[in-house]
């Protein structure tokens, strides 16, 4: 049977899948979580995942006997398959094809797969992932086109209702601290900036306004600007 008060939530230990957690959290009575191990040039993402599970429980107490069992399944096999930035120590610059090269190809069809696997074994009929089209560095996995086609796969093939919610998908990085603020104040905005990890290159010893990181790469210069542009109120 399954629970329609419960959610699924992909779960990295960054900024968007945080937030996620914490839409979740507000909306659903249960709530389980699910990272993935592929081999990450960075422990520090696992790190931050249990940080940011930790300071979730303490500060919102409300939240806290929401929040379910964390799972983690070894992808390394993706670390065999890809031979890109995120997996190995090659520099990040832009493709030929105007991806950048930390681009695991269809790496977010390989999460769904196995996050469908595992929500229907827990009886849980929505999963929520920060997938996003507005800010996206050209991942075509990202787009809800291909979000939408994989829902439906997963239904039929589990012969289960099962929908995949992506609450950021229409969202600038603005507007995503926008939403965390929303969603949790000040004290989510603050568990955000010290305990999520964004940056490429896990860099965690500089700390900017908008959190730790390099400053240079793609995803700390997304984060930033995102930061600056909520902290100014230009919001879209
Ligand atoms: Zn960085």
């Amino acid at each position: 049977m399954t629970r329609p008060t419960s959610a699924l939530v992909l779960f990295s230990g960054g900024q968007d899948s945080t937030t996620c957690l914490a839409s979740a959290l507000k909306r659903f009575a249960h709530v389980e979580t699910l990272g993935f191990d592929y081999g990450q040039r960075h422990e520090v993402e696992l790190t931050c995942r249990e940080n940011v599970l930790r300071e979730l429980r303490s500060r919102f107490p409300q939240w806290a006997d929401r929040l379910g069992d964390d799972h983690m399944i070894d992808l390394s096999v993706l670390g065999e398959i890809s031979d890109t930035a995120l997996t190995r120590d090659v520099d990040i610059e832009e493709t030929e094809d105007g991806l950048p090269s930390t681009f695991v190809p269809g790496r977010n069809l390989v999460f769904l797969t196995l996050a469908g696997a595992l929500a229907w074994r827990r009886g849980i009929s929505v999963i929520i992932g920060g997938m996003c089209e507005t800010d996206y560095s050209g991942y075509p996995d990202c787009r809800r086109e291909t979000i939408d086609a994989q829902q439906k796969a997963l239904a039929l093939g589990m012969d289960r209702s099962l929908t995949v919610e992506t609450p950021l998908m229409w969202l600038d990085k603005g507007e995503t601290w926008q939403l965390a603020e929303d969603l949790g104040g000040q004290d989510l905005v603050d568990i955000i900036i010290d305990e999520t990890h964004t940056c490429y290159l896990g860099e965690r010893k500089r700390k900017h306004d908008w959190g730790y990181g390099c400053g240079e790469c793609p995803a700390c210069k997304l984060r930033a600007s995102g930061y600056e542009k909520w902290k100014r109120g230009v919001l879209a």
